[in-house]
């Protein structure tokens, strides 16, 4: 067995797309529309889309720390702003 030339090993990453987010008020799933790079966490909001509950009342603020944050390492620059809702 070789296992010099396999890949180091790491940590388990997160990817934020393979969460599902629901909302406690409504019980549907909550989306994504806004995406933070932090200072050491990045900061994804999901809100309602619908007009059970107020976004602002509901939406959900999930941290990821930045050195597990898979999904945020694929889009370095976050310029899909939600966009990146087809694909992954
Ligand atoms: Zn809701």
């Amino acid at each position: 067995m070789d296992v010099n030339d396999v890949k180091t090993e790491t940590e388990p990453m997160i990817n934020i797309r393979d969460l599902s987010i629901r909302c406690g008020c409504c019980e549907t799933y909550q989306t994504l529309s806004s995406y933070a790079p932090g200072d050491g966490y990045n900061v994804y909001t999901y809100e309602c889309e619908n007009d059970t509950c107020r976004p602002e009342q509901t939406r959900t603020l999930v941290e990821v720390p930045v050195v597990l944050d898979l999904f945020a390492q694929r889009h370095p620059e976050s310029g899909c702003d939600g966009g990146c809702g087809t694909g992954g």
